[in-house]
């Protein structure tokens, strides 16, 4: 597969140029920044042949297969259009776009196309996820109850720039972490929240946009979810909890980029420390994206699934900026 990176990002740097690379041997051709100086460094110190500041230039290079857009929030949309309009595969970061519409339409786009579209949520990749997801699955917790979904970190220094303080490149940490939480819930689940309440605030970080954010969902099935997301957090671990009629699964430490945390199922019959995989997430998500691509089977989170996670998250930032319970809208998807 011969890829275009479409910005220079961290996530680029630490996780996806090696992904995007381990996987049918993958070759990154270009990348697409909005900074000269910053492309050639870039690309010099990860070994892409080729640097260009204008996104057409790419698109009409017949050799590029696909792009992995991963540039602020609010290029995203335009930058997967242009892609997908080109023919091109994309493979695009959350949240894919500033608005469910437009989610939706760069959905719809792809379909037109016939182009693979997919979003990168690499939690629902991971072993441990899928492993709370097979018990749940198993029913050896019963009915669910309540799911509890706890990811309030500490934003380190590097990433403290356009996330804290410029909402229109998307800055937040409703569309930086609420998405990946509703994309779990919905993985884990099998179902999509139908309404939320929260609240929203700055805690130390934020400048003119949340830096933390508390949120209840109603499932359809009629169990309750609740979600921690914040940036300020330098101790508080991450992990989720679900919450049945005949057990309880503690995962602790498993809302990170690593295949790392440990898995506790409780039950009448006690405690048992639960296995899973340690296979590198970005890699298992570029994995799905390449076999989707050569026709064998679906992206691990498709379009709709990152229009449903964009859903989500923008009902918790209405919720809490109106004080209301609000419904999410889908955007008919
Ligand atoms: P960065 O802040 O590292 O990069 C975003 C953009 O900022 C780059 O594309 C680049 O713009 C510009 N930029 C970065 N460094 C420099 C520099 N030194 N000089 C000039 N410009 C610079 O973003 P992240 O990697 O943190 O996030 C990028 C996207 O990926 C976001 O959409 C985010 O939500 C998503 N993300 C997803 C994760 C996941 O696990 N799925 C994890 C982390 C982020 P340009 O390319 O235009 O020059």
């Amino acid at each position: 597969m011969h890829w275009a990176l479409v910005g220079a990002s961290t996530i680029a740097s630490d996780h996806m140029i090696n992904a995007l690379r381990s996987v049918d041997d993958g070759w990154i051709d270009w990348v697409v920044t909005g900074s000269v100086l910053h492309g050639d460094s870039f690309a010099k110190t990860h070994d892409i042949p080729k640097t260009t500041t204008d996104l057409e230039v790419v698109l009409a290079d017949a050799a590029v297969q696909a792009v992995y857009i991963s540039s602020t929030n609010e290029k995203h949309c335009a930058q997967a259009l242009a892609s997908i309009a080109a023919g091109k595969h994309v493979l695009c970061e959350k949240p894919l776009a500033m608005t469910v519409a437009d989610a939706v339409g760069m959905v719809q786009a792809a379909s037109a196309a016939g182009v693979t579209f997919a979003t990168n949520h690499h939690l629902r990749c991971s072993g441990s996820h899928r492993a709370v997801q097979g018990i749940i699955n198993s029913g050896r917790i019963g009915r669910v109850l309540s799911l509890r979904i706890h990811h309030a970190v500490h934003l380190p220094p590097h990433l403290q720039g356009w996330r804290i303080n410029d909402a229109g490149a998307g800055g937040g940490v409703i569309p930086d972490i609420t998405v990946h939480d509703a994309d779990c819930v919905r993985f884990l689940l099998g179902q999509d929240p139908v309404s939320v309440v929260a609240q929203s605030g700055v805690s130390g970080m934020g400048a003119g946009v949340e830096d933390s954010v508390m949120s209840v969902w109603a499932m359809p099935s009629g169990a309750m979810v609740m979600a921690h997301e914040s940036f300020t957090h330098p101790f508080a671990g991450s992990g989720l909890e679900v919450h049945g009629t005949l057990g309880s699964i503690f995962a602790r430490g498993v809302m990170t980029q690593a295949p790392m945390g440990e898995i506790e199922l409780v039950t009448a019959a006690g405690r048992e420390v639960v296995p899973y995989s340690g296979h590198n997430l970005y890699v298992e998500a570029v994995r799905r994206f390449a076999d989707a691509v050569a026709g064998r089977g679906q992206p691990a989170a498709d379009g709709r699934d990152g229009v449903k996670s964009l859903a989500v998250a923008l009902a918790v930032r209405d919720a809490a900026l109106s004080g209301t319970r609000c419904h999410v809208n889908y955007g008919g998807f």
